[in-house]
């Protein structure tokens, strides 16, 4: 099977998905429905026998109340009969998509292709056929999105696509995005590294401007993100770098479907629930007839240390924030980070002079809800300064990070080959 074939399969099943989903909620909605209608039903019936049951005298109040259950009844009929029609459509509407993915299954592989179950295994396989070819993935692309955040995990998967998209002659499909947050949100240079990351290769960097950044959410709503409600994610980043998707297709010009791959560097490693993410996947939400939208994370499998092995080895340029051994490049205080991890970050903000722990500190007074329900900001400045009255101020040095994860030897190599690549 051809890698059109394969995403030719992919789409289908994603109609086939979406029709069954669209099939699904149309039922509920003719359930509801009919239960409002049966309710308006009684009511009125009620009504009717109140009125009957009155003396002619209290007639008109009941003779109201009795129009209005009546009028009730009329219009939770008439989305009956709308919900009604829907479930026919969307009947109709899945029998035909799954039809097609029979008919374009069935040249290529034995047994069926349809049924929830059946479908996602289809996918699945697909989907891990296609993320073990990448150049071939590359070169079937209409365009690939990089999603930086000039971390380390965004920096060798930079690298990596960087080097399959030149190998394939495709450079020129890369768009690098890069969310910026703000100098209230984020390290110094985050934006600036971030471009410079991109130039090495040649390619193409967008900057997405998220206004207010995680401060400004927290104004606005008056209270911090946690990892149940992660909004700063999908309002400040996703959601803002999702409106890229219909002006880079616009762009295209196509006169077919495009197909897009959207390229995270998130890992296995970093948690559960990343553990359970696929290294290719099918983006239901912004897929549609225009885009055909793929989730690719090319360096699900690596480990930190392999991570950093490719930093030094390659000589890529890192933020200096982790040589202060802050392990990732996120906000300046991630309402995910731990509590040493946010006591350092508040010694490293200190170090640098930048007044972003008190900003967030009074924050936390002023809309009276605590950063993270373990700690409040308060308390992990207390301890900061415990540790500083101990220790000293923080210090660190170019490579620190390297040092720690790969040890000494690497360090001095690992400053020769970023020299050469400057
Ligand atoms: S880095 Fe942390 S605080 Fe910032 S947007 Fe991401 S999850 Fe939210």
């Amino acid at each position: 099977m051809n890698i059109t074939t394969r995403l030719h399969l992919l789409e289908a099943i994603r109609r086939a998905e979406q029709a069954v989903t669209a099939r699904t909620a149309a039922d509920r909605a003719y359930t509801r429905a009919t239960k409002a209608a049966a309710d308006a039903l009684t009511e009125t019936r009620r009504h009717q026998q109140q009125l009957a049951d009155t003396p002619d005298s209290d007639h008109t109040q009941h003779a109201e109340a009795l129009e209005a259950a009546q009028k009730t009844y009329a219009d939770c009929s008439r989305r009956q009969q709308t919900a009604k029609a829907k479930v026919r459509r969307t009947v109709a509407a899945a029998r035909a998509a799954n039809r097609g993915l029979a008919a374009l299954y069935t040249p290529h592989a034995r047994g069926r292709a349809t049924g929830g179950q059946r479908r996602h295994a289809v996918a699945a396989g697909l989907l891990d056929e296609l993320a073990s070819m990448p150049l071939e993935l590359i070169r079937a692309a209409d365009a690939i999105l990089v999603h930086s955040s000039a971390g380390k995990d965004s920096l060798v998967m930079l690298h990596r696509l960087a080097t399959w998209a030149a190998q394939a002659g495709c450079k020129d499909k890369i768009v690098v995005v890069h969310c910026d947050l703000g100098d209230t949100s984020e390290w110094p240079g985050v934006r600036q590294l971030a471009e410079r990351q991109a130039d090495r290769y040649g390619l193409r960097f967008i900057a997405v401007d998220a206004d207010g950044g995680l401060l400004g959410l927290v104004e606005k709503r008056g209270m911090f993100p946690d990892a149940t409600r992660r909004l700063c994610t999908s309002t400040l980043k996703r959601d803002k770098a999702n409106v890229l998707l219909t002006v880079i297709v616009a762009a295209l010009g196509l006169d077919r479907q495009a197909l897009i791959i959207n390229c995270l560097g998130i890992r296995a490693a970093e948690s559960t629930a990343r553990s359970r993410k696929r290294g290719l996947a099918i983006d239901t939400r912004t897929s549609n007839g225009k885009r055909l939208v793929l989730t690719w994370h090319p360096i699900h499998a690596l480990s930190d240390t392999e991570v950093w092995q490719e930093i030094a080895a390659e000589g890529l340029e890192y933020h200096p924030t982790y040589d202060a051994l802050i392990p990732r490049l996120s906000c300046v205080f991630c309402v995910l980070a731990g509590f040493s991890v946010l006591v350092r970050a508040v010694r490293l903000c200190w170090a640098l002079g930048l007044p972003l722990a008190e900003r967030y500190e009074e924050l936390e007074a002023r809309i009276g809800h605590r950063f993270k329900e373990q700690c409040s900001l308060a308390d992990v400045i207390k301890e900061a300064a415990r540790i500083e009255a101990e220790e000293g101020p923080l210090t660190w040095r170019r490579g620190d990070a390297i040092r720690d994860q790969l040890g000494d030897d690497a360090v001095d190599d690992y400053l020769h080959r970023l020299a050469l690549a400057a």
